[in-house]
């Protein structure tokens, strides 16, 4: 059996990384990843954690705190079920992307110790205001390595709320509050577990725009706390953004079209049969989101 060379991750989790690594931009820093492993060895990073109080942060080693590892771990496997499936340390500035012949013998070691199959390591690396994360997935019986791209769940991740509320005590979020994240690896992205393939020239086939369009949704989400939200595909390849009442119904219907974003996202309030009409929709070069709030703040009813 080979490693795997894809890493499932929900976007959440891969923002809550660069904003860990930037807070230490010139040093080493590091945490520990919670999810599982699909049958066939794919991993999904459900749960990021960054260093505690009294992690060890030097330039060329990170030691995470251990007290604080069995608190956090200790909750996430017991409470809700995840695994510790993987760890992640940034060699910031270094000019080393991959794991050093140091980090695989200490996962080989580590493995065989406590029996693993599998485990993840990410390294982070770091500009002062750029982020990228690289992922590598270890098999047992030998420190090498498979080199893994990112296939990311444009949203954020279930447990990454319940487990904040429940652990608000104890956790230590990083001083950064937002994420940047540059030359990442990315497969493909998973809409409702299908791996997208979308129209040539469609906005999302740029990568760093999946992010755009889980601030979107989160933005959404946040105007209308009693539905749910959601991006979902249609059989166009198109992306939209639902809000549904419990009972499944749509409410809003939010569709970017495929000249999206020079072209204006198409917003249909089902309810009354309102559709924005385009009129009022400024496409602003590489901002995106500003351009959607203001659009969506004049049409919404
Ligand atoms: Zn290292």
């Amino acid at each position: 059996m080979k490693p795997a060379d894809t890493v499932l991750v929900y976007q959440s989790e891969l923002d809550y990384l660069s904003r860990c690594i930037l807070d230490y931009p010139h040093i080493e820093t590091g945490g520990q990843l919670f999810g599982y492993w699909t049958s066939a060895g794919v991993p999904v990073v459900l749960y990021a954690i960054g260093p505690g109080d009294n992690a060890n942060h030097q330039t060329t080693f990170f030691n995470q705190d251990l007290n604080y590892l069995e608190k956090v771990g200790g909750v996430l496997v017991h409470e809700f079920g995840l695994q510790h499936i993987g760890e992640w340390h940034s060699h910031h500035q270094l000019g080393l992307a991959h794991p050093s012949g140091h980090d695989a013998s200490t996962i080989y070691d580590n493995m065989l110790k406590h029996r693993l199959r599998w485990f993840l390591l990410c390294i982070g690396n770091c500009t002062n205001t750029t982020s990228t994360i690289n992922a590598f997935n270890f098999i047992e019986n030998t420190p090498r390595y498979q080199e893994s791209q990112w296939e990311v769940l444009p949203m954020e991740s279930p447990f990454r709320k319940v487990v904040d509320r429940r652990l608000k005590q104890v956790l230590r979020h990083p001083y950064t509050k937002v994420s940047a994240l540059v030359g990442m690896k990315y497969k493909s992205t998973m809409v409702h577990g299908v791996k997208q393939h979308y129209p040539e020239g469609y906005w999302l086939n740029e990568k760093s725009n999946n992010k755009v369009l889980k601030q979107m949704l989160d933005f959404v989400q946040a105007q209308y706390e009693d539905f749910v939200c959601s991006v979902s595909l249609d059989k166009n390849k198109l992306v939209h953004i639902l809000a549904k009442e419990e009972n499944e119904s749509t409410v809003v219907d939010i569709l970017f079209p495929i000249g999206f974003p020079k072209q204006s996202p198409l917003i249909t309030f089902e309810a009354d049969g309102f559709c924005a009409s385009g009129l009022g929709w400024h496409s602003i070069d590489g901002a995106i989101m500003p351009s959607f709030v203001e659009y969506y703040n004049a049409h919404r009813l």
